[in-house]
């Protein structure tokens, strides 16, 4: 007897016939005599119907009503779930957020899971009945209904087999594992056996939507082990038990399938895609100590995170140009704040730019070895693609280009680094 969370997201739960699969599923694994705990996402493009009508209904809207409006997909996905288990013969019944509850920060829109309390779930999955308990949605410490931003169900997820203390957290999705990039845009992209907790976590962080960056983060500190696998599978499919999909390992575990041959130790495990950015070029700020702190000081105070940076050092008149990016969502409210601090930063022109791209580069090889980031820049320079900055991590070598060109370098670096599969 194992005690297994299992994921389904929103493709997978698109639609009363979805659900009727997912259902079966489910039911394959409650009846391997396991404790099965059910997270469900909303169905595929219901959340951005959802927050479409709240920008429709106030564009400045509040978040936490926000929150009461998004958080209902998955509330429609949790009980029909439960329904359709029950029409199969299974015990089931579904567990809301707030009366699980599932404790969150107060950060409406993007709360974080504080406590998750698991007595009574456990109680009911040992009275062998089924728990459906709908992803994204918690409870803030004021009573109020919270979310846990875009693809918060991987995260409520994980955090739920945290606190049941499940074997596994397996989370069902419309491809079979993790790529070595999305196989959406590179036919040739191949699936891995395993992938790292740090490798994962760094490319979900750069654009790998396939698991949302906290999910990982969560994972990792408190040990749950994560298969990524495929719900859209046929009768004779191998079970999850059989871990047919993409585990994600401590690197001590990725050594060990080293060792046997089971994985090969590769410099560079992923690549990444990023459209949300956009590119802020602020000119001729003085070139003192400060001015840089002036610029970064706001928007960190705003919560508007901050990642590409380049500064040139000024040529002439103790000038320099500063070009960083932020998320396209808070463009228009980095460029406001910006302006008003106008007089305190003395820049001359915001330059805003929401047509570029970020494309990462992921690996645990580049901690030990050179020429990682010359092979991206030989190979993007050979197909004309322009960079326009550069950042670096350890694991991680990220570009910004046109946005136009996402496609094509993401394919051109796949090759470059020798990860296209074999036909
Ligand atoms: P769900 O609705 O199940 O949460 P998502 O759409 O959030 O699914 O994530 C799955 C998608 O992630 C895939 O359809 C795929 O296009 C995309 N993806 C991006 N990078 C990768 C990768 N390296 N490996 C697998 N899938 C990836
Ligand atoms: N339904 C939410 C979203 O679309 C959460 C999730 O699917 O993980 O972002
Ligand atoms: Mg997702």
């Amino acid at each position: 007897m194992a005690r297994i969370v299992m994921k389904f997201g929103g493709t997978s739960m698109a639609g009363t016939e979805r659900i009727r699969r997912v259902a079966n599923i489910v039911r394959a694994q409650a009846a391997r005599g396991d404790q099965v705990a059910v997270v469900v996402s909303a169905m595929a493009g219901e959340t951005d119907r959802l927050v479409n009508f709240c920008r429709e209904a106030n564009p400045l809207y509040d978040p936490a009503e926000y929150d009461v409006v998004v958080a209902s997909g998955e509330q429609v996905t949790s009980g029909l779930l439960a329904l359709t288990l029950q029409a199969l013969g299974c015990k089931a019944r579904s567990w809301l957020g707030w009366q699980l509850p599932i404790r969150t920060s107060e950060a409406h829109a993007k709360a974080r899971v504080e406590s998750i309390e698991s007595a009574a779930l456990i109680a009911a999955m040992e009275a062998g009945e089924i728990a459906v308990i709908p992803g994204f949605q918690g409870l803030s410490a004021d009573g109020r209904v919270t979310t846990l931003g875009r693809g918060g169900s991987d995260t409520s997820a994980v955090a739920v087999a945290a606190a049941i203390k499940a074997d596994r957290c397996d989370i069902y999705t419309d491809v079979d594992g993790v790529y070595t990039t999305d196989p959406r845009i590179v036919a040739k992209a191949k699936k891995q056996k395993a992938v790292t907790y740090e490798e994962m976590l760094e490319l979900a962080s750069v654009g790998a939507k396939v698991l949302q960056t906290r999910s990982v983060g969560l994972a990792m500190k408190e040990g749950v082990r994560v298969q990524v696998l495929s719900s859209f599978i046929g009768e004779g499919a191998p079970p999850a038990d059989d871990l047919p999909g993409t585990m994600i390992v401590s690197d001590e575990e990725m050594d060990e399938l080293v060792e046997k041959g089971l994985m090969e130790r590769q410099l560079v495990t992923g690549i990444a895609h990023d459209k949300n950015e956009a590119k802020i070029i602020l000119t001729r700020v003085p070139d003192r100590p400060g001015a840089v702190a002036n610029i970064f000081e706001p928007l960190a105070a705003a919560s508007i995170n901050v990642d590409m940076i380049i500064q040139n050092v000024g040529r002439d008149k103790g000038e320099t140009d500063v070009t960083f990016t932020v998320p396209q969502a808070d463009l228009a409210r980095a460029q406001a704040l910006l302006e008003d601090r106008r007089g305190e930063i003395g820049f001359n022109r915001i330059i805003t730019d929401s047509k570029i791209a970020k494309i990462s580069v992921v690996g645990v090889g580049m901690k030990s070895h050179a020429g990682v980031a010359s092979t991206m820049f030989r190979a993007l320079s050979d197909r004309g693609i322009n960079i326009q900055a550069i950042s670096t991590s350890e694991i991680k070598i990220s570009v910004m280009i046109d946005e136009d060109e996402t496609e094509l370098a993401v394919r051109v670096l796949h090759t470059a680094y020798g990860l296209d599969a074999k036909d």
